[in-house]
């Protein structure tokens, strides 16, 4: 697939673009590498003003930045228009917190004075993906850009039109042409630019594959990473546990972004005693769900991003029923244009069968019964993946052992996962390393520097 805004809900092809020549790029790297020398010993309120100008644009213009993610990548209008808000939130954040975050740190030591300097390292490579196409970026550039880095931004393929506005919204909240520039290029041409003594590190957003690609170039040179890959998040549901709140969370935490998001609930685990119950309100639901254009405001479920989303969805779902799970709703791509799956929902998933392990990234849920917590645990964890786990539980004991015991970038009790500017995010195992947000997310791509002086 070229560079291109292939409209997700009628499959039509709206505008190509042509990637950048050799030359092109080249004239990029230079101007970031350029650029940081300049942009680097700017004061952190000068960057501030910038950031806080950003926030105000975003806001100004969020319907057509929703528009724009939509008619890309056919997120339902109304969570486009939410993401650009949350965009200038993590924006203001890091203005205001960043040099707090990035302080000299003394710390006591028989030097006369010993402290921790952090220092930004260069031009970071972001790789991001099409699912969150504003906010995987600004929750890259505000805190790289604050410490005092410069970024390029690869884009997904599917959504170059966002890339190019996101730079352009930058450039006119005032930074520097080359503090944030647009890489339009496929990913074949990464492990080269990796190879580029003038880019420092790089984040990726993404596939297992892609990311191991990018680890795999970037360490070859030593540089360091920072990758956010899948999840198969457990949403485990305890017999104690609210399950109003529990049911209706299970439907956004499932579908959210038509359920192409990292941190989606995917595998509900659900104590035996309140199963029953729990699978058919569920169902009741699913069923409720409006499924149809983006663009209208009341519509709950878009089409899926690409045409290829939805094959490998549908094959994982049919390898899954001829493996002997059970469909309870949904299972069949939309007779219609554009690439439309509708709510889905397996049960008695057997041992062995793929869905224990594989991402799902679309609207299909798979529901576990257990007799126990331990069991419960046990499921959770029997994942490649750790990125995010939700639990709902209304006894302490419960609650201490879950917090304890699950492998998981993130546990959430009662409540579903999901990103804040002020709380570190990131995974364990397979679901990468590294930690965006936060203070942590902003300490990622500095030097942090030990100074001792006698
Ligand atoms: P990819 O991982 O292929 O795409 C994400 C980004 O990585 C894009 O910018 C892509 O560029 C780039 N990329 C692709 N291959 C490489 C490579 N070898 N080296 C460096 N960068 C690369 O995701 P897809 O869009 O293909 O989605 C496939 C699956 O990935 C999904 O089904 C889901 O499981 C997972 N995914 C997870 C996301 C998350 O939030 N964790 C987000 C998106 C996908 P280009 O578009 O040009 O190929």
């Amino acid at each position: 697939m070229g560079i291109a805004t292939i409209n997700p809900a009628t499959g039509e092809t709206l505008k190509t673009f042509e990637a950048l020549t050799d030359e092109q790029l080249e004239a990029k790297v230079a101007l970031a590498a350029r650029t940081f020398e300049q942009y680097r010993p700017l004061p952190f309120t000068q960057k501030a003003q910038w950031w806080y100008k950003a926030a105000d644009i975003l806001e100004a213009d969020r319907e057509r930045f929703g528009q724009l993610m939509t008619l890309e990548m056919g997120k339902p209008l109304k969570a486009a228009i939410a993401e650009v808000q949350k965009c200038a939130l993590v924006c203001r954040y890091y203005a205001d917190n960043a040099p707090t975050f990035l302080a000299d740190e003394i710390i006591e030591t028989d030097a006369s004075k010993s402290f921790i300097r952090y220092q930004p390292l260069g031009v970071i490579l972001a790789v991001m993906p099409w699912n969150f196409p504003f906010w995987q970026v600004f929750r890259f550039a505000a805190p790289a850009l604050m410490a005092g880095n410069v970024g390029l931004l690869k884009h997904a393929s599917n959504v170059p039109q966002c890339a190019l506005a996101i730079a352009e919204i930058l450039h006119q909240a005032g930074f520097p042409e080359g503090a944030f520039q647009t890489l339009l290029i496929p990913a074949n041409r990464i492990a080269d630019l990796m190879a580029d003594d003038r880019i420092r590190a790089a984040t990726l957003t993404g596939s297992e594959a892609a990311g191991a690609s990018l680890a795999a170039a970037a360490g070859k040179q030593i540089k360091k990473t920072v990758l956010e890959l899948g999840g198969s998040d457990p949403y485990i549901v305890l017999e104690s546990a609210d399950l109003d709140m529990a049911v209706s969370t299970a439907v956004t935490a499932r579908t959210i972004n038509n359920g192409q998001s990292c941190i989606a609930a995917k595998r509900f685990i659900v104590a035996e005693a309140i199963a029953d119950e729990f699978e058919q309100r569920l169902i009741e639901k699913f069923a409720a769900l409006k499924v149809g254009d983006p663009m209208q405001l009341d519509t709950d479920i878009g089409p899926l991003a690409t045409p290829d989303i939805l094959s490998e969805l549908d094959e994982l779902v049919q390898e899954n029923v001829q493996q002997g799970a059970k469909l309870r709703i949904g299972g069949q791509p939309l007779d219609r244009p554009g690439n439309y799956y509708p709510p889905t929902i397996l049960t008695q998933i057997p041992p062995g069968a793929s869905a224990n392990e594989a991402e799902f990234f679309g609207p299909v849920a798979l529901l576990f019964r257990v007799p126990n917590l331990d069991r419960a645990i046990e499921i959770a964890n029997a994942t490649p993946f750790g990125l995010g786990a939700s639990a709902w539980t209304n006894d302490p004991q419960e609650r201490d052992r879950l917090i304890c015991e699950i492998e998981a970038g993130a546990v959430f009790i009662n409540g579903m996962v999901k990103s804040d500017p002020r709380l570190p995010f990131g995974g364990i195992k397979r679901s990468g390393y590294g930690r965006e947000l936060g203070c942590q997310g902003i300490r990622e791509f500095v030097n942090i520097k030990t100074v001792w002086v006698k």
